[in-house]
């Protein structure tokens, strides 16, 4: 019989930690057997079909996938976590910016300088008609650039130069200078095609003014370079308003852990797409297959896997997809405003976008797979070990996992605090956002082993009685620690 000394134990409890970062356990791959490449196909090509219709928010085509959504969670045998039971239920207004007349112009040194249509966001209340108001530059492009006087900005046309600022605190300063009354906000930025945008119906109708957002190189110049005396004019008409109803669908496995199980593993994607488009040649429908009915089929294969397999997680995992991603955040925006589950004992957010395309514009990505934040929290690492033991490459993409951090689901719960990426396989593809993403262009093969190996991740995460963590080292994520620290009670 083998003596066990503290030395030979170390040496075996070693040993026993270099197998599992290197090889599957048996609950591992008994986990990973239950995801295939047919089941994969058989959501995606369902969720992406010209039937659903793009899934825009709002539409019937997004309400048919939410129904196919509740009915796989059901025919699991997850528990319902909605308030009407898988649905979340979400009352929302949505208002309608009509564009017939609109028209807005900047005067600086001399030259007019005339907002394309087509390339303008309004957001705000009522209609607006201003003729040569006095225009005053904020340029808030740089990081931790500080806000105007009230005095300078009040009456004002501001011309607001955002850079590549995004996220939580660039809109907290474009609202704090919204309540210095500016006549108007006239922005740089990244604008949305459609002319409909969602607020929260109990948000209500505060008048305030509007901004205006202009996604044109000529328009960045003009702010760039705004002049002494120049002057903002603007005609645009009153928002239309409609009530709907939206809905996240949301289930759950409860952790099999008496302490663990009150703590939450989010599991999530967004189930809407861009709907049809309003004009053009024949295939008007963009069938959102990589985007994003994969991380919604990755999501319902994480679902089915887990709950078949024996061998229950710790943790309690939350199976959640979104409406309203492509609008701008809206279905986790309004998740992280109404939790189900606290957040504070939310440890993670594993989020998941493009899982079945391998072709992205910057090169291959077969069997490779990467997340939005890799260097921001503990699951980058968790994303490299699994890997290792199903033999997918889990790497840090230097140049894109920055700068889509904020551009998925994960932002919202970032922002309230938790750990939270978006895992992807290819972030830009040929076919993104246009008709053509349809579910035959999946390397379906390939999808299997990224999503058996996100499989392994979480099935780790939900049984490592450590939660993850955000890398506090990285100056990158000092405000998500921070709501990290409000959250815990611990600054
Ligand atoms: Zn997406």
């Amino acid at each position: 019989m083998l003596k066990i000394t503290r030395r030979t134990l170390a040496g075996l409890l070693l040993a026993a930690l270099a197998f599992s970062a290197s090889s599957l356990s048996p609950s591992e791959s008994a986990l990973v057997s239950e995801i295939t490449e047919n089941t994969l196909k058989g959501h995606v090509s369902f969720l992406a079909s010209d039937a659903l219709e793009g899934r825009d928010t709002p539409s019937k085509g997004l309400d048919v996938a939410g129904e196919y959504i509740a009915a796989q969670f059901r025919r699991f045998g997850l528990q319902p976590a909605g308030d009407d039971g898988y649905f979340q239920t979400a009352p929302y207004v949505l208002v309608t910016q009509p564009m017939e007349t609109f028209e807005l112009t900047v005067e600086s040194g001399g030259a007019t300088y005339k907002a394309p249509k087509d390339r303008v966001m309004v957001s705000g209340s009522g209609a607006v008609n201003l003729s040569g108001v006095p225009a005053v530059k904020v340029d808030l492009s740089a990081e931790g650039s500080g806000l105007p006087s009230k005095e300078s900005v009040t009456g004002k046309a501001v011309i607001l130069l955002t850079g590549n600022q995004r996220g939580r605190a660039i809109m907290q300063k474009r609202e704090a200078l919204l309540a210095m009354d500016p006549a108007i906000v006239v922005s740089t930025g990244f604008t949305f095609r459609t002319r409909q945008t969602l607020k929260e119906a109990a948000a209500g109708t505060a008048k305030r003014a509007p901004v205006v957002t202009i996604s044109d190189q000529d328009f960045s110049k003009v702010a760039a370079e705004l002049a002494d005396g120049a002057k903002v004019s603007a005609s645009i008409q009153a928002p239309v308003e409609k009530p709907v109803t939206l809905r996240n669908v949301i289930a759950t496995l409860p952790g099999s852990d008496p302490e663990l199980k009150q703590t939450y593993v989010l599991l999530t994607a967004h189930y809407d797409h861009i709907g049809v488009n309003p004009s053009g040649e024949s295939d008007r429908i963009n069938n959102g297959a990589n985007d994003d009915a994969s991380g919604v089929a990755t999501v319902l294969s994480l679902a089915e896997a887990f709950s078949k397999t024996p061998h229950r997680p710790k943790r309690t995992l939350v199976f959640m997809t979104y409406f309203g991603e492509e609008k701008g955040l809206f279905g986790s925006r309004y998740y992280a405003k109404h939790p189900v589950f606290p957040l504070v004992q939310t440890v993670a957010n594993l989020n998941f976008e493009h899982m079945g395309r391998t072709d992205d514009n910057e090169g291959p990505r077969e069997g490779k797979l990467t997340a939005s934040g890799f260097d921001y929290t503990t699951l980058g690492q968790a994303l490299t070990d699994a890997g290792k033991a199903t033999g997918i490459h889990a790497w840090m993409d230097d140049k894109n996992s920055d700068a889509f951090f904020a551009r998925s689901d994960n932002q919202a719960l970032a922002d309230a605090g938790v750990p939270a990426i978006t895992v992807a396989v290819a972030w830009i593809f040929p076919d993104y956002h246009r008709v053509g993403d349809h579910w035959e262009k999946l390397n379906y093969p390939n999808m299997e082993k990224e999503v058996r190996t996100c499989a392994v991740a979480v099935s780790r995460v939900a049984d490592n009685p450590e939660a993850p963590k955000w890398n506090e080292s990285s100056p990158k994520v000092a405000s998500y620690v921070k709501a990290w620290q409000q959250l815990h009670g611990t600054h």
